[in-house]
């Protein structure tokens, strides 16, 4: 808990000091995309469709340390595809360490036990292992038997080793308030990860599987039910409390977009990490040059169904840092 102590104390100082210089928009997390390869291929995902010259793409590790330097971003998730593929991601992991950003590898773990010795524990890096579910729920949702348990495998291995290791689950149609509950209790009671993030999945215009995302109601709907009876508040959710009242239909606001911008080998992405409407070469550019007003859910039909992190979770940091009772819930846990 102290690590989520130090983050969220570096995470206040960076909001006020935003405040002070009167800066309107500025990124609290940037989606680092090193790679678009990945070596599993989910029918939800809308990653990995780029044509071959593309998946072979990687960034170079200065040109991913100079942008995240350009944009001042206090955490960095860094995600893909599937970044252990990257030869030198220990590299850009270790280099924005360095620098004193809040690290989450995102990686579907296949690789993580061999990749692990390149690595070293510290309080700025942590592993975001995506985990779907229990074993059949999880092997369906990407494709491939065997992979639940290499995940919960390389968990283990990682935590022995010292790393701070975080979840990431992504919930579909056919996920139901009792699915929700047991990957949770798993995650949290039995493999005792440190902090685990959670998301509806995002309707990917390229993903195969278009049947089973979710609606704004069918979310709200499973997340209120999965959380009643005070559960909620037993997980070591990392999400802030107004994100959570979000997801369960109890709070509604716009998107922020520009809050958790998306950097991948094309540049900065308009205007999210799940929409590309084209590229910015900095930072600074994407901010300028992009209609912010035109997206969100009731100004763009691609922004519908959309609750996702990279969209309202800046949304409700900004309304918690405005709010001294929102600030303590947050405090509380
Ligand atoms: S593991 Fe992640 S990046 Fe790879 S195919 Fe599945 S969703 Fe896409
Ligand atoms: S609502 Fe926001 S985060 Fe979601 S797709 Fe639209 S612009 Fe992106």
């Amino acid at each position: 808990m102290a690590v989520a102590i130090r983050q969220s104390t570096r995470m206040g100082w960076y909001l006020m000091r935003q405040r002070l210089a009167k800066r309107e928009k500025f990124p609290l997390i940037v989606e680092l995309e090193p790679l678009f390869q990945c070596n599993l291929a989910c029918s939800g995902c809308g990653k990995i469709q780029h044509p071959d010259h593309v998946l072979r793409r990687r960034m170079r590790v200065e040109q991913a340390v100079a942008a995240i330097e350009e944009s001042g971003a206090p955490m960095v998730s860094i995600a893909g595809g599937e970044p252990l593929i990257h030869p030198e991601i220990h590299t850009i992991a270790s280099e924005l360490v360095k620098r004193k950003k809040f690290v989450y590898l995102c990686t579907n773990a296949l690789l993580l036990e061999r990749k692990l010795s390149n690595f070293k524990p510290s309080p700025y890096f942590a592993w975001a292992i995506h985990i779907d579910g229990l074993r059949e729920r999880h092997d369906e949702s990407v494709e491939r038997e065997g992979v639940f348990e290499r995940a919960v495998a390389a968990i283990k291995v990682a935590k022995e080793k010292g790393f701070r290791v975080t979840t990431n689950t992504t919930f579909f149609t056919h996920d139901s308030p009792k699915t929700v509950q047991e990957v949770l209790d798993f995650l949290n009671d039995d493999l005792e990860v440190d902090q685990m993030m959670i998301s509806p999945a995002y309707a990917y215009e390229k993903a195969p599987d278009q049947e089973h995302f979710l609606g704004v109601a069918q979310t709200r709907e499973l997340f209120s039910e999965a959380f009643a009876g005070g559960r909620r508040k037993k997980w070591r959710l990392n999400h802030s409390p107004l994100f959570l009242d979000f997801l369960e239909g109890k709070a509604d606001f716009d998107c922020t977009a520009w809050g958790i911008p998306s950097y991948s080998v094309f540049g900065w992405q308009r205007p999210c990490y799940l929409m590309s409407d084209g590229y910015a070469a900095t930072y600074r550019e994407l901010i300028e040059t992009t209609d912010w007003s035109s997206y969100g859910r009731g100004r763009d039909p691609r922004c519908a169904n959309c609750m996702a992190h990279c969209g309202y979770e800046p949304t409700a940091v900004l309304q918690t840092s405005r709010s001294l009772k929102q600030s303590l819930r947050a405090l509380a846990g």
